[in-house]
């Protein structure tokens, strides 16, 4: 197949994927079609969306997590320090295919008007495998919090759609959105809960849901770095989520 007509398919395909969830009536766009530079994107939306493998690594993600929460409550019987789980939302325990989906299909740029009517409607999917886990975490004594950088406007619809999904304990304690403009950097929140948890995991699809330093490379070769600096972490206590959408660096 050349690689004209491989385009072709796989724009025939992503429009048939894409036309399925519109005609599903799961989703009403506000938005006019234009231009947009994300066409670049329309294959990893159509991974993320239409892929079993994406599938089969999620629910992998979420056994590895509960085998080391396991060994955790295993071998630290005597530290008294309460336990928590930090997970980060988006494409780590929130699926936002649809979402994105429809910015492909009608041609329009990442926007925070769109993202919050879309985070309002609460109609995220959970990644397969987190609901499964968190709760298990949460009946285990564990305390999840969910670190974010959803924004204030957008958590009441945030914490509608984590309880309409059967997310534990979500509430004004544990859900900790982004306040700072500003700031994006979940480090704040991640030292307030280490201050009275022992933090076991931390889960999420960005190498920034996991520690500053992440957060301070911000460059390709930096990333790739730092990812190889902390590969002992990774697999025990930095659990990654796949998201071919991410933008690189
Ligand atoms: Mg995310």
């Amino acid at each position: 197949m050349t690689t004209n007509i491989r385009q072709r398919a796989r724009k025939q395909w992503l429009g048939l994927v894409l036309l399925a969830l519109v005609s599903q009536g799961t989703f009403v766009t506000t938005s006019i079609a234009q231009q947009a530079d994300n066409q670049y994107i329309e294959g990893a939306v159509l991974w993320q969306q239409a892929s079993g493998e994406r599938r089969a690594l999620s629910y992998q993600a979420f056994a590895l997590a509960r085998m080391m929460l396991d060994r955790d409550l295993r071998m630290n019987r005597r530290i008294r320090k309460p336990r928590a789980v930090i997970v980060d939302l988006d494409e780590t325990i929130l699926d936002n295919g649809l979402n994105e989906g429809m910015q492909v299909r009608n041609h329009v740029n990442f926007n925070q008007k769109d993202w919050t009517e879309w985070i309002n409607r609460a109609e995220a999917t959970a990644i397969p495998g987190s609901v499964e886990f968190l709760r298990y975490a949460a009946a285990r004594g564990v305390t999840v919090f969910y670190i974010t950088n959803r924004n204030d406007i957008q958590k009441q619809g945030t914490a509608t759609n984590l309880k309409k999904l059967g997310f534990p304990n979500v509430d004004d304690q544990t859900l900790l959105v982004q306040t700072d403009p500003k700031n994006s950097s979940k480090e704040p929140r991640r030292q307030s809960v280490g201050a009275k948890y022992r933090i076991v995991l931390l889960m999420g699809d960005d190498l920034n849901d996991f520690s500053e330093v992440f957060e301070e490379s911000t460059t390709v070769d930096s990333r790739m770095a730092a990812a190889d600096r902390y590969r002992d972490q990774f697999g025990k206590r930095f659990i990654m989520l796949p998201n071919a959408t991410l933008k690189a660096y």
